[in-house]
């Protein structure tokens, strides 16, 4: 049985395990090319980015003031290491914390309030 979340983070399909949960860098692909999981319904919306800021927020501004207390480097050091370092964090992050976010939905079995979930 394929952990949905472990399967999520890695960018595979929440149900199966191997097709891929992407169609490009952060678009969710339609459905698992493997197993035909539709992923239509999964809608990460801006869960991704509220984790993204908290967690490396905290690592980028923490690691940033312990090197500018500890060194006490010129100002322009701090910039040129901790801009591009925060820059590639957030990128490196993204992709993981959308397909665990995708995944959980899966998982779950959550939806948007709307369309076939809302009687009429
Ligand atoms: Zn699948």
């Amino acid at each position: 049985m394929t952990n949905p979340y472990l399967a999520g983070a890695a960018g595979r399909c929440p149900r199966c395990g191997e097709g891929v949960l992407f169609d490009g860098f952060l678009k969710v692909a339609p459905a698992c090319d493997a197993c035909g999981a539709a992923f239509t319904k999964a809608d990460s919306g801006d869960g991704p980015a509220v984790f993204i800021i908290l967690i490396a927020g905290f690592l980028m501004a923490f690691g940033a003031m312990f090197h500018m207390i500890a060194f006490n480097p010129p100002i322009w050091v701090l910039l040129v290491l901790w801009l591009p370092l925060t820059v590639i964090v957030v990128l490196g992050l993204l992709r993981p914390m959308k397909g665990l976010m995708v995944a959980a939905q899966f998982a779950q079995n959550a939806s948007q309030a709307g369309g076939d979930d809302v009687r009429k």
